[in-house]
């Protein structure tokens, strides 16, 4: 379980993250914050600490001006500062408390900025930052990072908080790789962020199992790299990509217009299918679907008319496609199960659920890749699984052998300018090479594949 407790950390996902920056504090407030700092509280820095030629600075020529040391928009150097992790099942009360705040502010914060960053959003094990006048006095400042993108302030004192979002600065990258263990490790080994590999996935996983890969394997990537303060912090937009599964090639091409924004294969063709490969992520199929099946617990044969996808009690499963539910009940032998009706012609069922999730009940509307439960062994199973059963007509089939109907083409209008943009990835991704020395030994034994491949 360890390998899917790394995978989910592998996927964080900072979709969220706004490119925008909210400069806390203005120019006119850093000058009268310089002002108190300098004047009202004695406060002199070291003389490495100089000051640089900013605006701000410029303006307090006539004082003996140091460049501050500042963080979150404050002057640090002005505050006594604590820095700690949130420790497991410790509150902001508690920490609150050991920095001298009354009970009645705590209570006034966490109201105050319910809206805004619910306290009880704060994790164990991210870092928080207290700022308070000095070591005796109450925290002024309660300040939370739940992730490098943004930072949170709590104004203790105003009993409000603020989201602060942290300026990103995006350049175009490359990378290649050859899978020899996984496409994570992979990753590992070429000193690529580990987020590449989920965004891969977003650009490939409808046609690529990337839990069933094989050695030797290979990927090229054009993809966007996000910065902060110049460090990098993780994948953005894959540009382009291409891999080569067995003796697939396969290429995405990122396009988007004011109508879609997805990925395209050369001829302009949806990578994205109207169904999901399978409705739970990092799982195994345990049983296939076969209509000569003996069953573990009945003892008898019989019909399995799904596919079993064993995966730890728990993980999330999803809707392989958009659609409306029309049952979610339970039986004996199916334990929890919903059934969505996806059109008029295609069915899903999801069996052996440990509970639904919050809102899934008959006539709601659901997205494809929507949690609608969570994996469990309900009814008649005799481990952790989703029995997923496809139907077709009315009548149960092996969705594994289906061909289901293509995703609508691109607009005709587009395909000029998608050819155009084609054509510059396609040309950049021939350049790349497979850098590593590993992967040098494997291009040589492998010539006749080198000429094929881009
Ligand atoms: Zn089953």
């Amino acid at each position: 379980m360890a390998e899917n407790q790394l995978l989910d950390r592998l996927r964080m996902r900072f979709n969220q993250a706004n490119k925008k920056n909210i400069y806390l504090i203005s120019g006119v407030s850093i000058f009268s914050l310089l002002l108190i700092g300098y004047l009202l509280t004695g406060y002199s820095s070291p003389p490495q600490k100089l000051a640089s030629n900013s605006n701000q600075d410029a303006q307090l020529s006539s004082f003996p001006v140091f460049k501050p040391d500042t963080k979150y928009g404050f002057i640090l150097d002005t505050f006594h500062v604590s820095k700690d992790k949130i420790k497991p099942n410790q509150f902001l009360s508690q920490i609150l408390d050991e920095h001298h705040v009354a009970y009645e502010k705590v209570d006034a914060l966490v109201r105050g900025s319910a809206d805004i960053f619910d306290v009880r959003k704060l994790r164990a094990g991210k870092g928080y930052t207290i700022l308070a006048k000095d070591a005796t006095s109450p925290a002024q400042y309660f300040i939370y990072e739940p992730d490098v993108y943004r930072y949170v302030i709590y104004d203790i004192e105003n009993a409000t908080a603020k989201v602060v979002e942290r300026e990103i600065t995006t350049e175009i990258k490359s990378a290649s790789g050859i899978i020899e263990a996984s496409l994570w490790q992979t990753m590992v080994d070429n000193n690529l962020t580990q987020d590449l590999a989920s965004r891969l996935e977003d650009v490939f996983g409808w046609s690529i199992d990337f839990y069933h890969i094989q050695n030797g394997d290979r990927f090229k990537v054009i993809y966007e790299e996000n910065s902060i303060d110049n460090k990098p912090v993780g994948a953005g937009k894959i540009l382009g990509a291409y891999y080569k599964n067995y003796d697939n090639e396969y290429y995405g091409i990122h396009f988007e217009n004011d109508k879609h924004s997805g990925y395209f294969d050369l001829e302009a063709r949806p990578m994205k299918k109207n169904f999901l490969r399978s409705p739970v992520k990092y799982s195994r199929i345990s049983s296939r679907f076969n209509k000569n099946r003996f069953h573990p617990i009945l003892k008898r044969r019989k019909a399995h008319l799904g596919t079993d996808y064993a995966a730890p009690y728990g993980t999330p499963i999803l809707s392989v496609a958009n659609g409306v539910v029309t049952k979610a009940s339970r039986t004996r032998g199916n334990g929890k199960y919903v059934k969505i009706k996806h059109d008029k012609t295609y069915q899903t069922q999801y069996l052996h659920m440990q509970k639904f999730a919050k809102g899934i009940s008959p006539g709601v509307h659901v997205k494809q890749g929507q949690v609608i439960g969570y994996v469990g062994s309900t009814g008649l199973a005799t481990g952790p699984h989703v029995c997923f059963r496809f139907w077709k007509n009315g009548r149960q089939v092996n969705h594994l052998r289906l061909n289901f109907p293509p995703p609508d083409p691109m607009p005709e209008k587009d395909i000029p300018r998608f050819n155009e943009e084609k054509d510059k990835i396609v040309e950049q991704l021939n350049k790349i090479d497979y850098k590593t020395k590993k992967v040098a030994a494997s291009v040589e034994s492998e010539k006749e594949d080198q000429e094929t491949a881009p």
